[in-house]
């Protein structure tokens, strides 16, 4: 204070002047610029979908600047300042799994100490605790059990709506990842023939798959997480997840819950044996599949360039569907055509209904990069991805998956801490609540890793954003007391 005084000069009228701000001295560290991005940059300007080249520079590049810089360019283009939130409640419904997979330290073995599987009356407990949370939303997901009939998961669905309704929540059951689906069509006596080579067993699976999720949507099922896509390449998945369901089952199960209106979420699990070009193949996989969906709710895009990039595996080719990219200046998210936002464009409007009407197609809403976490699996000795590949596989994600609303950082798996730095490059979505969780623990953390509204608002707000509660299909949540509704319009752009 007293240097201050001293370097003040007096005014004319002898009131001290504020002294001039001192120089700025430029003290960032000196960028590397790499001017091969150009070309890359251009094309995210104009919101042109990047080939699978593009993705191997923005991997290889030392300008990791530039890259984080393009993906806060698409995020905001798309989201403006909005940051998303949900408060929902995880529920595991078991731990016994027939698959080890090398990767994964949540699974038990029936008869083990640690094995559980819950009953209905624990389901509705866990419920009533959601709700009286506030919770818009229940994620359940669990082990392949060898046991438990069919009954148990319709049983488990309807209890969970039906204990929530009678407690006047609407929530939405996000429930079974593909790989869980599947299992259900094979213990459910669904899925013969769907070994069968071509055409035939494609069939097949499909039919079992939609025999299942039909079911699941009547007992009330509103949504399907990510889960089990993790690396779309053959030969990772028989070296770490041998005895999963391969890329095309794993597409064939978003396909059919797309095609009966349910939306969906998609993962990518990096970081471990698989190479980044394969996390490139497995995006491109992903947006294809989109590319389908979005041309279901009646999108228009454009001719693909036949040859280009394809995807190195999948047991036939794909019918080439119009590329049809959302970054586009000026392009509608899917969500505001589903529920019929404003400025959506008649054509492409369906209803104006809160919820969607049965015959209105799902959608790929979130992809969410996971990294690989080490401790306590098969594949220990393995590093694991740094912060700066994290920072950078979520920015990269967000500018290949031009046609993917939205882009989690999954705090759970990323940390708090880190998702703030996501949300300025790429990110629009921290997800929620949590509460419970005990599929990935972080640095050791426990199965309870609550975190509360107040820090996750705050979080946002500290990362510059405004933090938006969403509910599962990401409408706008408005709040009366402890009584919750949502708004039509569910995005700030
Ligand atoms: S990742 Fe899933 S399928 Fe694999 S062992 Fe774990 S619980 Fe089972």
């Amino acid at each position: 204070m007293a240097a201050t005084l001293e370097s003040s000069a007096m005014t004319t009228t002898g009131a001290v002047a504020a002294p001039p701000p001192p120089p700025i001295t430029r003290v960032a560290p000196a960028l590397i610029r790499d001017d091969r991005l150009e070309p890359i940059r251009a094309k995210v300007d104009r919101g042109e979908r990047l080939a699978i080249d593009d993705g191997d520079l923005l991997f290889t590049t030392p300008d990791l600047w530039s890259v984080l810089e393009m993906g806060d360019a698409v995020r905001r283009r798309l989201h403006g300042d909005s940051a998303y939130y949900n408060i929902n409640r995880h529920l595991n419904y078991s731990n016994v799994c027939a698959l080890s997979c090398k990767f994964c330290d949540f699974y038990a073995k029936a008869g083990q100490a640690k094995a559980y599987t819950r009953d209905m009356e624990y389901v509705r407990g866990e419920v009533r605790k959601a709700v009286e949370g506030g919770a818009t939303e229940i994620h359940s997901v669990g082990g392949l059990h060898p046991t438990l009939p069919f009954s148990y998961y319709t049983d488990l669905v309807s209890t969970i709506r039906d204990e929530a309704r009678s407690l006047g929540s609407g929530l939405n059951v996000k429930a079974f990842t593909a790989v869980e689906i599947v299992h259900l069509a094979r213990i459910a006596k669904q899925y013969k023939g769907a070994s069968l080579p071509g055409p035939e067993g494609k069939t097949a699976r499909r039919a079992g798959i939609r025999w299942v999720l039909e079911r699941l949507k009547e007992a009330g099922l509103g949504s399907l997480p990510g889960g089990g896509a993790e690396v779309f390449d053959d030969r990772v998945h028989d070296e770490a997840y041998k005895g999963k369901i391969r890329s095309d089952v794993w597409l064939d199960v978003h396909e059919v819950a797309h095609e009966i209106g349910l939306n969906t979420n998609a993962t990518i699990l990096y970081g471990h044996i698989e190479q980044r070009r394969e996390r490139l193949v497995h995006m491109d996989m992903l947006r294809r599949a989109q590319d389908r969906a979005l041309g279901r709710m009646g999108y228009q895009g454009e001719a693909r360039q036949r040859g280009s990039e394809t995807a190195r595996q999948g047991e036939e080719r794909e019918v080439d569907a119009p590329a049809i990219t959302l970054t586009r200046p000026g392009t509608p998210l899917p969500e505001r055509i589903a529920f019929g936002a404003d400025s959506t464009p008649s054509s492409l409007r369906r209803s104006v209904a809160p919820s969607l009407p049965p015959s209105t197609p799902g959608y790929f809403q979130t992809i969410i990069p996971l990294p690989f976490f080490p401790d306590g699996c098969e594949l220990e000795h393995l590093p694991g991805p740094t912060g700066l590949e994290n920072l950078r596989t979520m920015a990269i994600a967000r500018l290949m998956l031009d046609n993917f609303p939205h882009v989690k950082a999954f705090w759970i798996m990323q940390t708090l801490a880190m998702a703030q730095l996501m949300l300025a490059s790429g990110a629009d979505d921290i997800d929620g609540t949590v509460v419970w969780y005990d599929i990935t623990k972080v640095g050791g953390a426990s199965t309870h890793q609550e975190v509360t509204v107040w820090s996750l608002q705050k979080a946002i707000r500290e990362a510059g954003f405004e933090p938006i509660e969403r509910d599962t299909l990401y409408r706008r949540v408005v709040r009366d007391g402890s009584r919750w509704s949502v708004q039509a319009e569910p995005s700030a752009r």
